[in-house]
């Protein structure tokens, strides 16, 4: 089982992958969460990827594609995985379809959640994210038991920087121009599905689930 999930921000991939993750025991790589984690332990891809971040923009395609593949090198990453926020550029597809032959292995779906701008807003907007197990709640959507505290490990919810709205329009252009080209990337090697990613969180798993059903 190894699916990349695709989508503008907001348009659900963590909320998906962190479930389907545990449902089908593969790790869920999420390259945004791997920033996070080197930045808050001040690494030096950390310190270097947070000015990209800031904006909204992409970090460059040599410095994520590095990291990511350090970590889909991992042993857990040997059965499987969900790739969560990469590829994210034409150039890294390729370096990914690369990786995985060198490994004798390839790409077998790429999930593409479609979400539309209005709904994006709203969800991106009202993101809340643990401090502690980067779970995400929203709001007014998905709200934490009781305000501002994580249900999962009772860590400190906060609301990520690069969700203020002036940075959320900046990122859904750079998905508009730099990551929209991936579908018909994979949709001319047969392995883009869509599903509709405005319904529930549950219709949407169950969406999800429906395509993938033929690779669990
Ligand atoms: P992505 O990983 O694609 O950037 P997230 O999974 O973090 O997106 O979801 C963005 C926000 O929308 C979060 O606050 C999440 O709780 C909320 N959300 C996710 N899926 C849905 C859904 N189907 N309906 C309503 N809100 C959702
Ligand atoms: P995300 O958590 O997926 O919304 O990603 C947050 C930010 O991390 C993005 O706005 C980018 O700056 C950076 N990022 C994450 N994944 C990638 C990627 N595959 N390529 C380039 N930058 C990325």
């Amino acid at each position: 089982m190894r699916v990349a999930f695709l989508g503008p921000p907001g348009a659900g991939k963590g909320t998906q992958a962190r479930e389907l993750a545990r449902e089908w025991g593969v790790p869920h790589v999420a390259t945004g969460d791997l920033l996070r984690e080197a930045l808050a332990a001040a690494t030096p891809l950390g310190l270097e990827a947070k000015r990209y971040m800031d904006q909204g923009a992409l970090v460059p395609d040599e410095v994520i594609i590095g990291a990511t593949a350090e970590r889909l090198r991992e042993a857990d990453a040997a059965r499987g995985f969900i790739l969560d926020g990469f590829p994210r550029t034409v150039a890294q597809a390729e370096a990914l379809a690369r990786l995985l032959a060198e490994q004798g292995q390839k790409l077998d779906a790429v999930i593409f959640f479609e979400v539309f701008e209005p709904e994006l807003l709203r969800r991106l907007t009202g993101r809340r994210v643990c401090r502690g197990c980067g779970a995400t709640f929203h709001v007014t959507f998905a709200p934490p038991r009781s305000a501002g505290v994580c249900d999962r490990c009772g860590g400190e919810l906060y609301q990520r920087e690069d969700d203020s709205e002036a940075t959320v329009l900046n990122r859904l252009q750079v998905f508009a121009r730099q990551t929209a080209p991936l579908l018909d990337h994979y949709r001319r090697q047969r392995l883009l599905t869509t599903v509709r990613g405005e319904g529930s969180i549950e219709s949407v798993r169950g969406e999800v689930r429906e395509a993938t059903g033929a690779l669990q």
